[in-house]
């Protein structure tokens, strides 16, 4: 098995960074992303971006200096494009309003150390408190991965994104209490929405295009937002060189959603031929969110209410069917999860996010490297012109790096163990650090 060469650390007491050091990792296989993968395979960075990454025959010299990592598999720190940080223990949208947002928040600051500490070096993250857990984490207060908040999910008054159990009145103090815009109705309302998450510096912003599986009094097979809103909203955001996500199940939504501009579709239960065609021609991306799908109707004791658990059954099935359709079709993919949960109690929780590749691989028909690829370089996709040059292992991408004591292209579950994940680094700085070998 591989072993570590540490060397003395002379820290630049300005940067934080190893100065003139720089970290090489030698891996059986590299798996850069996009692409073939490389037996014999090196990344060499010193600081926050890769300055090689390929053949190790092909690498720079080994300075003494170096700190030199060999294992069997190195590949770009992961994404989870569809996530929520919520610190709710119990997985319902009434959950969110009875939570305090002051334990919420701490809650969700312990998962996103958590998901680092598996591996996932970027989250983009749907309505919750990401946008205010990842200015945390960007000014180095507390450990996690680089967040991509909405801030929230814009949404139709009686759509997806509401809380039907309570007042429209207490729905509406309690988003502007997180600094959110409520539920909105016509394109006036609608744009002064798409304005309050641009003004919280959101890089991306989330619709409700269909009901959902967690709202109450909604159909997921129905649409939500006129065409004239859901344009509006997408040329608004387009103003600031964003994008919009749309969260849809039924295809009259994924259509409408579609031909508005919207750039990346949100579970797409009912996507089928028709639809996938239109996502490849309007280059938009599907994150299938496979894991919350499945999970609802497997958990048991979870407590979440019997019409949410009946929503999620009747779809189960059909939702493997359209995920089966873009794959087949090459649809691009983005791995995302919708987990949201801060507790094994609930029927999604933050911990479990890799085992969407497995998902992928198993219920999808992916190749395990297809599955990496959807984690890694498809992952910045979904932020369309706010994107980092991340998700690749390349000279002059960002060195968000995972290090590996399985190859996942023989077994996809080995990202899915904790003991695998031997090192990940983040911006260059290594942020995870476990034995190299296994117990004998
Ligand atoms: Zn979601």
């Amino acid at each position: 098995m591989g072993r570590a060469n540490r060397h003395g650390r002379n820290l630049n007491e300005n940067t934080g960074f190893l100065s003139g050091m720089a970290t090489r990792v030698e891996a059986d296989v590299l798996i850069p992303g996009t692409g073939e993968p490389t037996r014999n395979g090196c990344v060499i960075f010193d600081g926050a971006t890769i300055s090689y990454a390929g053949p190790i025959e092909s690498a720079p010299p080994a300075s003494p200096s170096d700190t030199t990592v060999n294992v069997p598999a190195v590949l770009p720190g992961l994404w989870d494009t569809h996530t929520h940080f919520t610190g709710i223990r119990n997985f319902t949208m009434e959950e969110m309003v009875y939570t305090s947002p002051w334990v919420g928040i701490l809650r969700a600051a312990r998962d996103a150390e958590k998901v680092l500490r598996l591996g996932f070096t970027s989250i983009r993250e749907l309505g919750g408190y990401g946008i205010y857990v990842g200015r945390a984490v960007k000014d180095g207060s507390i450990p996690g991965p680089h967040i991509y908040g909405s801030g929230t999910a814009l949404s139709t008054t009686g759509g997806h994104g509401d809380a039907h159990a309570f007042s429209l009145e207490y729905v509406h103090q309690e988003q502007s209490r997180l600094g959110f815009p409520g539920p909105c109705d016509g394109v006036a309302e609608c744009l002064a929405a798409v304005r309050k998450v641009l003004r919280l510096g959101a890089p991306v912003v989330k619709v409700c295009a269909s009901g959902g599986v967690l709202s109450d009094m909604d159909s997921p097979v129905d649409r939500q937002f006129s065409d004239e809103e859901l344009r509006a909203m997408v040329e608004e955001a387009a103003r600031a060189e964003r994008i919009v996500a749309a969260h849809c199940h039924g295809k009259v939504g994924i259509m409408a959603a579609l031909k508005a501009g919207v750039k990346t579709i949100e579970h797409g239960s009912y996507l089928d031929d028709e639809a996938a065609d239109l996502m490849l021609e309007k280059g938009a991306l599907l994150v299938p969110t496979r894991t919350i799908v499945t999970q609802l109707v497997a958990r048991k004791d979870t407590g979440i209410p019997e019409f949410m658990i009946e929503k999620a059954r009747k779809m189960v099935d059909q939702h493997r069917t359209a995920l089966r359709i873009a794959v087949r079709k090459n649809v691009p993919i983005a791995m995302g999860t919708d987990i949201g949960g801060s507790s094994e109690a609930a029927a999604v929780y933050w911990g479990q996010n890799a085992k969407e590749l497995v998902l992928l691989v198993e219920d999808g028909g992916m190749t395990p490297l297809q599955a990496i690829e959807s984690a890694t370089a498809n992952g910045p996709r979904t932020l369309g012109p706010q994107a980092p040059r991340s998700g690749q292992l390349r000279a002059g991408f960002v060195a968000d790096i995972l290090a590996l004591r399985e190859d996942p292209l023989k077994r996809i579950a080995a990202l899915t163990e904790s003991d695998n994940i031997v090192r990940v680094w983040k911006d260059g700085q290594l942020a995870v650090e476990r034995p190299l070998a296994g117990p004998p």
